[in-house]
């Protein structure tokens, strides 16, 4: 791409990941009416966006938006959002130079709790930092492989006086809302454990009442142990985008390969399924907020596999109600078996095309 002259008109494909360069005029005609049916479409589902997602045989799925702003929040909304799946509150001070305080992080937490009001839950994630995510404000040693280093939770768990704040940030405004807590990364039993005394110590300090917490899975070892972390959690929340990095053995963001991380591949499904199963035998729920639930294709595997919530980005919302409503349980749940049965990433894109 860097040797592309100035000019050269390019066609990206946002939703399929492709570019085509230089495209002839046919091609370049094609696209724009392309472009538009998807605007027309996009108008159409909106139509729908503030009606519940139900299935042909009649069950609810709750279609939540992951945000990073009280802008998101606020679009979210408008979109059709029934709750927050995943506020990324990293994002909230991602140019900061220096840790905002007590006060000001409780001032966005705040305004996005009133944003989405009493009726929808707000999930706000603890920060999730390391990795491929720097703070200006939290600089971190250099670390060999930071995706296995110092990131998420364990941030927290090392330096629990910025977690401290934050959570008392989001505790003194949990009455201006539906708020509820989920920490990033869990790999073991016992940070959870450690999270939540911290959590239960600022609850007393503060007279708040309970606050329902969860833990994102996206570490092999804690969708293995699902069923012993199912027992000190509300909620479980999948990061299909981390799970598939660390069940696949890929680092996300690597250029050459990345695209073969892909959540549809089984090993992650027979993941998501396991969880499934043992937050259903301790009667949690469990939703998704990896990339995985905004995949149009992946909702009545989602769904078939036992998952309750779906959150994904702002504008997939109205489509990927629409598509709830379009597939039967009974359906999605034969379909969502055939794909753990199957052998590859590429036999459960064959199954998703014959079943279209
Ligand atoms: C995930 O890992 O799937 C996830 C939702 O978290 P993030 O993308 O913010 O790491
Ligand atoms: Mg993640």
């Amino acid at each position: 791409m860097k040797d592309l002259e100035d000019g050269t008109v390019l066609l990206l494909d946002a939703k399929r990941g492709k570019i085509k360069v230089a495209p002839t005029d046919a091609e370049q005609a094609a696209f724009t009416k392309k472009i538009e049916n998807a605007a027309k479409q996009a108008e159409e589902y909106q139509r729908d966006a503030h009606k519940p997602a139900i299935t042909k045989d009649g069950f609810q799925v709750e279609i939540a938006a992951n945000i990073g702003s009280v802008e998101d929040a606020e679009k979210a909304v408008a979109a059709g959002a029934e709750a927050v799946g995943l506020l990324r509150s990293e994002f909230l001070y991602m140019e900061r130079l220096n840790e905002p305080t007590e006060e000001e992080q409780a001032e966005k937490v705040g305004a996005i709790l009133e944003v989405m009001g009493k009726e929808r839950p707000v999930i706000i994630r603890t920060l999730d930092v390391g990795g491929d995510k720097p703070l200006p404000y939290l600089p971190m040693p250099h670390e060999e492989n930071p995706f296995l280093g110092v990131r998420g939770v364990r941030i927290g768990i090392e330096r629990p006086s910025i977690l401290r704040r934050q959570i008392r940030a989001i505790l003194s405004q949990a009455h201006k809302g539906h708020a509820r807590i989920m920490y990033p990364m869990i790999s073991a039993l016992d940070e959870l454990r450690a999270v939540n005394a911290l959590v239960r110590e600022e609850q007393k300090n503060l007279g708040v009442e309970h606050v329902e917490v969860g833990i994102m899975i996206e570490v092999p070892s804690a969708a293995l142990m699902a069923d012993k972390l199912a027992q000190e959690v509300d909620f479980f929340s999948i990061g299909t985008n981390d799970l598939t990095q660390y069940v696949m053995a890929i680092d996300r963001g690597h250029p050459g390969l990345a695209a073969r991380a892909d959540a549809l591949h089984p090993a992650v499904l027979r993941m998501i399924e396991l969880t499934v199963r043992a937050a259903e035998d301790a009667g949690k729920w469990v939703g998704v907020c990896g990339g995985l639930a905004s995949q149009i294709e992946a909702v009545p595997i989602l769904i078939g596999l036992g998952v309750k919530e779906l959150s994904v980005s702002v504008p997939a919302l109205p489509e990927v109600k629409h598509t709830v409503r379009t597939v039967s349980m009974e359906e999605s749940r034969k379909l969502a078996q055939a794909a753990l049965d199957c052998a590859d990433t590429s036999d459960v894109k064959d199954l998703l095309k014959s079943h279209q």
